[in-house]
C-alpha cells in the first residue's frame, strides 16, 4: 500500500466502481484515484471477494442483492422505491428461511418493540425479545458515579446491557438479530458480542426521532450548520486508554 494513502471513497471524483457501461463493456478501472482501495490493496480486495466462494456466503448474499432489486419497481415514468425498510425485514427474513427472529430493543423503544414483535408474529415469526435494561445491574458495576445517572444522584439507576441481549440471543440460537434503537456505543457492544446474524431496524437519535440522517439533511440549513463547523478537541480532554477489545 502506498504510503499515506488511504481509501477515501466519499471523496471519490470519478466512482469508476459504478459507472453505467454495458454488460460487455469494461470498466475503466485504470482511472480510479490513486486512494482507491482498488489500487490500494489490491490482495485484500481479492481475498474479501474470495469469500462469495463458500455457498452460504454466496447464497445470502444473492438474496440480498434480490432483496435490493424487490425494493424497486420499474415503470413507464421510471424507477419508483417501494418498500420501507421493516418490510425488506419481513420479506428478507422470510427469503432466507428464518423462523425465530430475535430483538434487541432499547427501553425507550419498549412501545416500537411491542409493536414490531406484533407485526413480525402477525407475519409468521416468532420472536425472543430482549430489553436493554436486562440484568438490572445498576450503573456502578461499570464505574458511573452519582451526577453522571439520568435519573439524578441517590437514584439505582440499572446499566444498558448489550452484552446480555447478545448472549440471550446467541443462546435462543435466533435465526436473525435485529437491534432496535439501543444507544451509541452500547450498540457497538451488542454487534460485538452478538454471533447469530444480524441486522438494525433503527439506530436511536434522541433528537431526530431516530433518523440520524436527518442533522446532515439539515447541515447545510442555517438551522443546523453548526455541524459542520470546524471545532477541536475541547481544552483538557485527556483520552481514556480504552483495550483493543473494545
Ligand atoms: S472504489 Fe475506487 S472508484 Fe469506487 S468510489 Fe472508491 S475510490 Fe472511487
Amino acid at each position: 500500500m502506498a504510503k499515506n494513502q488511504y481509501p477515501h471513497c466519499a471523496r471519490c471524483p470519478r466512482v469508476v466502481c459504478f459507472l453505467m457501461v454495458k454488460a460487455d463493456e469494461e470498466l475503466p478501472l485504470e482511472e480510479a484515484p490513486a486512494f482507491c482501495p482498488m489500487k490500494l490493496m489490491p490482495e485484500i480486495l481479492a481475498r474479501a471477494t474470495a469469500e462469495y466462494d463458500k455457498p452460504e456466503v454466496r447464497e445470502f448474499a444473492r438474496l440480498a442483492s434480490v432483496q435490493e432489486f424487490e425494493c424497486y419497481e420499474f415503470l413507464p415514468e421510471g424507477r419508483r422505491t417501494k418498500i420501507p425498510r421493516v418490510e425488506e425485514l419481513i420479506q428478507f427474513a422470510h427469503k432466507c428461511g428464518y423462523k425465530r427472529l430475535g430483538l434487541a430493543f432499547c427501553a425507550g423503544l419498549a412501545n416500537e418493540a411491542r409493536i414490531l414483535t406484533d407485526v413480525l408474529e402477525n407475519k409468521g415469526f416468532e420472536v425472543v425479545s430482549v430489553r436493554c435494561k436486562v440484568g438490572a445491574t445498576p450503573k456502578e458495576r461499570i464505574g458511573i458515579r452519582e451526577e453522571e445517572k439520568i435519573r439524578g444522584p441517590g437514584w439505582l439507576e440499572t446499566m444498558c446491557n448489550p452484552i446480555v441481549q447478545a448472549e440471550v440471543l446467541n443462546h435462543e440460537k435466533v435465526d436473525l438479530a435485529i437491534m432496535l434503537g439501543l444507544c451509541m456505543g452500547h450498540d457497538t457492544l451488542f454487534i460485538q458480542y452478538c454471533r447469530v446474524p444480524m441486522t438494525v431496524l433503527a439506530v436511536k437519535d434522541r433528537v431526530f426521532g431516530h433518523n440520524p440522517l436527518a442533522a446532515l439533511y439539515l447541515a447545510g440549513s442555517p438551522y443546523y450548520d453548526r455541524l459542520m463547523a470546524k471545532t477541536t478537541r475541547p481544552e483538557g480532554f485527556e483520552p481514556p486508554t480504552l483495550g483493543s477489545e473494545v
